[in-house]
């Protein structure tokens, strides 16, 4: 057997901290039970590393959004335990996800009536209430192609949960009045922020995403959720550089004095936006090392002289306080989790 790649960027996923984030969540869920929003990979983390412990901590529902996300959570838990929020698009997909055993969340008439004609079965069924994405309208909750649906879960889902906002309670009002046309069927609404609205928007399972991940989309949550991703980045090569000397594409960085710096395998490609230049650190041992010069696709440069000692094959932690982060870079926590290429080892 060949020798392995050598990888100079890993992704370690604290397992620990995402199994106590979603027991958090469950807990602060009440009566309700947390599942859980797997889809994209498990927000970047990895399926096959979230799914199996999360299904040991005791979540019971998993979300992914396209059906070809189905099978490889299908692979740890029972399927019919998957939902598949995008619901089903054609014919063959209705065929591609019954032999799966995943559960699609109908979204329209016509996507009720593509599952019924395919032979029907349980089913969840999406609500829109306001954000004016996927789900039937209020106004179609009576259409036969509705009424001929098995129900399993009744859904909503918020615009605007992480913000104190008048839209938060006209849902609420809304998804209440809708639920109750589906005595027989579980019912959720709240995302990871709802889950910190209050009890009222709980019902019968949350569906959190991000703060599993160590997102905190609110005040609330802040105190009680751990961080999970710390990405690291391998250093390449060390070189000093004099006054005078400039530092990467389109030289934005000058040296005003002799400085030593590290050339980082973290780059755009990786997941590391330009966004980062000028104002971002990585960091060693609580160390901050400045980003030096503009973000390459494959490289980074930073400022070596908090640490002087780090040479080749040494690695430096990417700051990934997913709100920190955020403030830093601009990007939304979900986009800081869902970016990260596939150069990581994970
Ligand atoms: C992604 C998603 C979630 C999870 O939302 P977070 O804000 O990440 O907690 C829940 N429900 C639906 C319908 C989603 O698309």
């Amino acid at each position: 057997m060949p020798p392995e790649p050598h990888s100079t960027l890993r992704l370690d996923i604290d397992v620990d901290a995402l199994v106590r984030n979603w027991r958090t969540l469950d807990r602060m869920s009440g009566s309700a039970k947390a599942g859980a929003a797997v889809k994209a990979d498990a927000y970047g983390v990895g399926v096959d590393t979230a799914v199996p412990a999360l299904r040991d901590a005791g979540c019971k529902a998993f979300f992914v959004a396209h059906s070809s996300e189905a099978a490889t959570v299908c692979a740890h838990v029972p399927p019919d335990r998957v939902a598949v929020l995008h619901g089903p698009a054609t014919a063959d997909d209705v065929s591609a996800m019954r032999a799966i055993g995943a559960l699609p969340v109908i979204n329209s008439i016509s996507q009720a009536a593509r599952w019924s004609v395919g032979g029907g079965g349980p089913c969840h069924l999406m609500i829109d209430t306001g954000i004016n994405r996927l789900g039937i309208a209020m106004s179609e909750i009576g259409d036969p192609a509705i009424a001929a649906l098995e129900v399993s879960t009744v859904l909503s889902h918020l615009a605007s949960a992480d913000e104190d906002s008048t839209q938060n309670l006209q849902q609420l009002a809304l998804a209440r009045e809708a639920f109750v046309h589906f005595p027989d069927a579980a019912k959720s609404l709240a995302n990871s922020a709802g889950i910190a609205l209050g009890p009222q928007y709980h019902f019968d399972l949350t569906r959190p995403g991000l703060s599993l991940y160590g997102g905190k989309p609110r005040q609330e949550l802040t105190a009680h959720i751990a961080q999970v991703v710390r990405p690291r980045a391998a250093i390449m090569q060390t070189r000093t550089i004099g006054a005078g000397d400039s530092v990467g594409y389109n030289g934005t960085f000058t040296a005003t004095e002799p400085t030593r710096t590290g050339i980082v395998s973290l780059g755009y490609a990786d997941g590391f936006l330009r966004c980062w230049s000028g104002a971002g650190t990585l960091l060693h041992d609580g160390r901050s090392l400045p980003l030096l010069g503009r973000v390459s696709m494959d490289m980074v440069v930073v400022d070596l002289t908090a640490a002087p000692e780090l040479g080749e094959g040494d690695w430096l932690e990417i700051p990934y306080d997913l709100p920190e982060a955020s403030k830093m870079s601009g990007l939304s926590q979900y986009e800081l989790l869902t970016i990260l290429g596939n150069r990581f080892a994970r």
